[in-house]
């Protein structure tokens, strides 16, 4: 099996499961416990917490609380930050998480307005600056697109809302750059971060949203007070556990992974310009190497999906949690047409995919083409 779908999920690796394993068996305890063995637990969640923080750049007393899912990080950040009677401000390239909650929040009477993107998948700078005034609560961003790749400058950005709506939160959903670029996050005006474990070969069901350490969100879930009050429920040791040694791992590792990743796209696109004809490459030129989104014109991503899958390759049309949805709002806000939009195939890599795996798949693409465009399908 080739697997280039590492931008909906990706393989754990084999010490995440390991540490998860020894928190799911022997320090199975509840955090909540009063007696060592939960005290140690609780105590274990904590170093995580740190250990989190001082990979994300950030300041050492600033906050983190883990949730089930980016998605709930994201949905507490938007519902938590937001204000009636104030502007909240969101850019029609996000993920469903954040756009579907600004969408919710608008239903709800809140005064959401979205900031375009450009024809490269970034924020749009200049309808930006039109739409910063004093009285917006809340921007949210994302750090790098899940369809295109492109990578907002977070420091330029957070700076820019900075000086013209000085009293916004900041949000940015950092959950395709977490764990591929440092966010340094001290050195930003961003108030607030989105990350995911599973996007980083960590387990699924753990997310995290970051704040600075004078903020303090609304809660959105109810229950026992775990997490200062801000996430009730049992805390998923393992799974946070799992999310930190895996989240160590790909620091530790991220100038070879990068290295290894860009050769990785740009021996994908040098071999599509031999093989191919009639493909668009969607976003920034200096977007990360992880994700190569390409429209193949005149025939229909989906039916390359499958045949790339009939080969046992497992690619993706746009994100996997919309790919059930028509159309594609974000290539559609970049000014893609039809033809572009439905051609669409992302591919995204790890360190785990070869060379050999990039040849193999571009010579199906290239029979697969030939025989879709012969039939006209
Ligand atoms: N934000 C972005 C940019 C994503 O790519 C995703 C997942 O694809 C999410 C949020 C949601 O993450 P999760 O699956 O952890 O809810």
């Amino acid at each position: 099996m080739i697997y280039f779908d590492n931008a909906a999920t990706t393989f754990v690796y084999p010490e995440v499961v390991e540490a998860m394993k020894q928190y799911s068996t022997e320090l199975f305890f509840n955090p909540s416990g009063l007696y060592k063995q939960a005290v140690m637990v609780k105590n274990k969640i904590e170093e995580c917490k740190n250990t989190i923080i001082k990979l994300l750049g950030a300041n050492a007393s600033s906050n983190l609380v883990f949730t089930a899912s980016a998605t709930e990080a994201n949905n507490l950040a938007l519902f938590g930050f937001a204000k009636k009677n104030k502007k909240i401000l969101v850019s029609v390239g996000e993920h469903a998480s954040v756009y579907n909650s600004a969408s919710q929040l608008s239903n709800l009477g809140f005064d959401v307005d979205f900031i375009k993107i450009t024809k490269q998948g970034l924020l749009d700078i200049d309808d930006l600056k039109s739409k910063l005034t004093e009285d917006v609560c809340l921007v949210s961003f994302m750090h790098v697109s899940n369809e295109t790749g492109a990578i907002n400058d977070i420091k330029q950005i957070s700076s820019l809302i900075r000086q013209k709506s000085k009293n916004a939160i900041i949000h940015c959903d950092g959950v395709q750059a977490f764990g591929k670029l440092c966010p340094n996050l001290q050195n930003t005006d961003v108030d607030a971060y989105t990350i995911s474990s599973h996007k980083i070969h960590g387990p699924k069901g753990v997310g995290a949203l970051w704040f600075r350490q004078d903020l303090k969100p609304k809660t959105i879930i109810f229950g026992g007070g775990q997490e200062n009050g801000l996430r009730s429920g049992t805390e998923n040791t393992a799974g946070i556990v799992g999310f930190c040694v895996a989240a160590q791992k790909m620091y530790e590792n991220l100038d070879k992974n990068r290295q290894h990743i860009k050769q990785l796209k740009q021996h994908f696109i040098d071999e599509l310009n031999k093989k191919c004809s009639s493909f668009v490459i969607n976003g920034d030129e200096n977007g990360l190497p992880n994700i190569l989104s390409v429209s193949f014109l005149g025939v229909k991503g989906e039916t390359m999906l499958h045949l790339l899958e009939e080969k046992d390759i497992c690619v993706s049309t746009g994100s996997a949690c919309s790919s059930k949805h028509v159309g594609n709002r974000v290539l559609q806000n970049m000014g893609k047409n039809k033809q572009q939009m439905e051609g669409n195939v992302r591919f995204s890599f790890s360190e785990f995919n070869t060379i050999e795996e990039v040849d193999t798949v571009v010579d199906v693409i290239e029979t697969s083409l030939n025989r879709l465009r012969q039939l006209n399908i």
